[in-house]
């Protein structure tokens, strides 16, 4: 029997069929319809009873190649990819719930996935609870008889608390729960669904499986190994007589990511496919990157406190630690004791761009309070862990000693 391949060498070759005239790269197949020559086998197609495709905003072979590298990279399963990383998650919870239902929440969540659940989704009978992923047993007390998921986010952001999904997916499982992970800050490198017990996997693809900030993306995927044939989801009845495990990949095919038609474009799937292949490099070196900027800035007598779950003293470092394989990913936040010294050191900077954004071979900045978090209440960034002097780093990959030496010269400007 071969030996399956390891995670970086399928981050290059994982899914990738051979192209046409020996190409290496996945094809571009910009195309929006696929053609049949028989009424007979276009109806085969659309009756699921042969394979090919339709029309691309049900599928498409470069989105394809995608979605079999990233189901790969995930342990295992299917995976859908998506416009972006808001339309799968959009695309998973209007899968799972109806008008009635709950969502369980951490509190600690990227601002679009707090606004989606808590202002969208209720004009439309969803109700969304909050509960800090960290008290584990506020967790099992919020679970009620109409909660149908549990999401969580691998790392918070901004706030980079560490939950301990293992033992979340054991509290969401005993009640008969889904856990849904949005493991966009870690990345399958720092760990893969099927060690952190998700069932299903979700990512923003815009960050670091693309690393170059060139596309919006996302992806769902599911691991499979959840049982939705149970009284809590009498609506997937139907989808798991014919799919099984598969049933929540056939209802968001056959219903919503078809209907809502946020599906990715063929070429940022190419950009994609292109982009992931280097993740492991990457990450490898944001994750240093990172430890040494927090390790310097922790020790700089301007900066009034440095949250890095690679810091020793930092309250996610245990778990972090545990279930991340001694790797704490590209993300740290600071500060200097006011909004005021945060905007000067934001402005004083020459290398690292100040913008919305994270995952980008480039070191990133951002006050989050003044911006993506402008729109909340005090007590609504309290929650997410957003005080007025937070400034977000998202460090880059570029030479250690530059990082340093541009928040070293920024710092001298307070
Ligand atoms: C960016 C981000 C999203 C949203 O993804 P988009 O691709 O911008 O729609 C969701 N979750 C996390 C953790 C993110 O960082």
């Amino acid at each position: 029997m071969e030996t399956p391949l390891r995670f970086d060498s399928l981050l290059v070759h994982g899914g990738l069929e051979p192209g046409p005239a020996g190409a290496t790269s996945v094809p571009i197949v910009q195309s929006s319809a696929f053609a049949y020559e028989t009424a007979d086998a276009l109806e085969d197609v659309f009756r699921g009873r042969a394979a090919g495709q339709v029309y691309t905003r049900l599928g498409n072979p470069t989105t394809e190649a995608l979605e079999r590298r990233l189901a790969l990279l995930e342990g295992g399963g299917t995976a859908i990819a998506t416009a972006s990383g808001m339309a799968a998650i959009t695309t998973t919870v209007m899968t799972i719930l109806r008008a009635g239902d709950e969502i369980l929440a951490s509190s600690s969540l990227f601002g679009g996935t707090f606004s989606l659940f808590r202002d969208t989704l209720s004009n439309f009978g969803i109700t969304a609870r909050f509960v800090d992923p960290l008290d584990l047993e506020s967790v099992r007390a919020a679970i009620n008889d109409r909660t149908r998921l549990l999401f969580v986010e691998t790392v918070g952001n901004p706030k980079l608390d560490v939950p301990d999904l293992p033992r979340l997916a054991e509290i969401a499982h005993q009640a008969g729960l889904p856990l849904i992970v949005d493991a966009t800050v870690t990345t399958p490198y720092l760990a893969d669904g099927a060690k952190l017990g998700a069932d299903i996997v979700i990512h923003s693809t815009s960050k670091y499986i693309n690393g170059s900030g060139t596309s919006i993306g996302g992806v769902i995927i599911d691991r499979g190994v959840f049982n939705w044939n149970t009284a809590r989801f009498p609506h997937f009845e139907p989808f798991h007589k014919k799919y099984r495990q598969f049933a929540f990949t056939a209802r968001a095919r056959k219903l919503v990511h078809k209907d809502v038609g946020a599906c990715a474009a063929p070429f940022n799937s190419f950009l994609l496919t292109e982009g992931i292949q280097t993740l492991a490099l990457r990450m490898e070196r944001h994750c240093s990157n990172a430890l040494a900027l927090a390790r310097f800035l922790a020790q700089h007598p301007k900066v009034a406190w440095v949250n890095y779950p690679g810091l020793e003293d930092a309250p996610g470092h245990g778990v972090a630690t545990r279930l991340y394989g001694g790797r704490y990913g590209g993300l740290l936040t600071f500060g200097t004791g006011s909004k005021e010294t945060a905007f000067r050191v934001i402005n004083a900077l020459r290398m690292a761009k100040n913008l919305a954004n994270i995952g980008d071979a480039k070191t990133l900045v951002i006050h989050p309070a003044s911006t993506i978090c402008a729109d909340y209440p005090l007590e609504d960034k309290a929650l997410m862990g957003v005080c007025e002097d937070l400034v977000r780093v998202s460090v880059g990959i570029e030479a250690s000693q530059d990082i340093i030496d541009d928040f070293n010269q920024a710092l001298d400007a307070i």
